[in-house]
């Protein structure tokens, strides 16, 4: 009963982990289902319900087309995010769903496909509901699920039941669902947060294949940085967000041309916004991009990366795997103690936490010691209490491209106040900033948590 960093970081579609990659996954699964139960064949028509913020922001989100493709088969860490647009166009003038890639059904979106704006299912915002039905008419099978945050899905039944949002069954030597417990064990066993994250994760994988697969990791964040330092252009979806990376990449280009003496001091926080800018505008767009721990906060854990490669002097792999072991670890106490979900928790559960688990990273790759990078974490967390998830037109584009910009730059600052300038000690705890997250998330008001019906998306008049 473990989550692995491996489900926290994990290789998938744009634009939206809640809203993209856990309702493909969830229409795959519902496939699967078919298949077990050998109703797959039977299958003549499929009718799909979106509750609560998968219907609010669904459009935005792409959420119907997630959906649509995660029927057909696809896997949003396999699928080719050049693919998306011709696949969709297809299903919509043929009116033909290829269920599993394999079984052709006719599907009319309009009657088969619905957004229910006004209601939600009871224990999530995020509810989906999937029906087959045969030749008659009648039906053969039916889910709901809940896209809890970061991709993760639940099936109704579990969450009713109180199962908890677990990846697998799998017994970790070393369980923790608090900060206190994490830094009990790692002081007990004399190890550091990477160290006792690494001997949990090899409950799963050996060693050298848990280095492997989180260097594959990086490897697809740097990708993505390239890919979105070169593309130019307006963004997709009707609000005209301009692509902004290139711009900045060819002014720091010019800028490390110059002398020393000549160059703007800075400089650093251009590269930082510029790392996070390209990874969200890749993901507003569709693109491949690394889930960390979420879609909408996905540039703030890889910018931060980048710092330490380019900027923290004997930055080396060792450090990189230390770095997404810590944030990991920082990562599972937010989905023990509170959420991922914006639907949940407003941008607390996206940008917040991804800062925090950046600082923390960064921290323990620079060689803080635990409690430094407890207070590095705790830091992150502090400063994002209160921030709200209000996207204009359901679109992940503003504020949420520049915001993680603002959380790299300020993840980095934690990390510095925590270990550079601290010694450990400090008044707040991770558990108390934690614990008053998930109070102010439940407090505030549901306009504000992925919804698209305050803030920023009712002031900003649409285009
Ligand atoms: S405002 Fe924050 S939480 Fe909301 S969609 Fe944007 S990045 Fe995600």
């Amino acid at each position: 009963m473990a989550v692995s960093v491996f489900n926290l970081f994990s290789i998938g579609i744009g634009p939206s982990s809640s809203h993209t990659v856990g309702p493909m996954r969830a229409a795959l699964k519902f496939i699967i289902k078919l298949q077990n139960r050998h109703l797959f064949d039977k299958a003549a028509s499929v009718k799909i319900d979106l509750y609560g913020s998968l219907a609010l922001t669904g459009k935005g989100h792409s959420t119907d087309i997630a959906v649509l493709l995660g029927l057909e088969g696809e896997k949003p860490e396999g699928i080719d995010p050049a693919s998306v647009e011709s696949r969709i166009t297809k299903i919509r003038t043929k009116n033909e769903l290829v269920l599993g890639g394999v079984h052709s059904i006719d599907f009319n979106e309009e009657s088969d496909l619905i957004f229910h704006m006004d209601k939600q299912l009871p224990f999530h915002p995020n509810g989906i509901r999937f029906q087959a039905f045969g030749q008659d008419g009648i039906s053969l099978d039916q889910q709901i699920y809940y896209s809890v945050g970061g991709g993760f899905i639940v099936d109704h039944e579990t969450a009713m039941s109180g199962g908890e949002m677990k990846s697998d069954e799998v017994q970790i030597p070393f369980p923790f669902k608090t900060a206190e417990q994490l830094l009990t064990h790692c002081k007990q066993q004399n190890k550091s947060i990477a160290e006792l994250m690494m001997t949990n994760e090899k409950s799963w994988r050996t060693e050298p294949e848990i280095k492997t697969g989180l260097i594959k990791i990086w490897q697809v964040m740097q990708k993505c940085v390239e890919r979105g330092c070169r593309q130019e252009g307006i963004l997709p979806g009707g609000l005209n967000v301009k692509r902004r990376a290139a711009g900045i990449y060819r002014y720091l280009q010019e800028q490390s041309k110059l002398d020393v003496s000549e160059r703007d001091p800075a400089e650093i926080m251009d590269w930082v916004s510029l790392w996070a800018l390209a990874v969200n505008e890749e993901n507003a767009a569709g693109g491949r991009v690394v889930t960390a721990p979420t879609n909408g906060a996905a540039g703030l854990i890889p910018s931060v990366m980048h710092y330490y490669e380019k900027f923290v002097k004997g930055a080396s792999e060792e450090g990189i795997i230390t770095f997404m072991l810590t944030a990991g670890a920082i990562g599972i106490l937010y989905k023990e103690g509170a959420s991922i979900s914006a639907a949940e928790m407003g941008c607390m559960g996206e940008v917040g936490v991804a800062c925090s688990m950046a600082a923390a990273g960064l921290a323990a790759a620079q060689g803080a010691s635990n409690e430094q990078i407890e207070n590095a974490a705790e830091i992150g967390m502090e400063h994002n209490l209160g921030l709200t998830c209000d996207p204009i037109m359901g679109l992940v584009q503003i504020p949420c491209i520049e915001r993680n910009t603002m959380g790299a730059n300020k993840a980095i600052n934690a990390a510095r106040l925590a270990g550079l300038h601290g010694d450990g000690t400090h008044r707040v705890s991770l558990d108390q900033v934690i614990a008053t997250m998930k109070q102010t998330g439940h407090d505030m008001m549901s306009i504000y948590k992925e919804t698209s019906q305050g803030g920023l998306a009712v002031n900003v008049p649409e285009c």
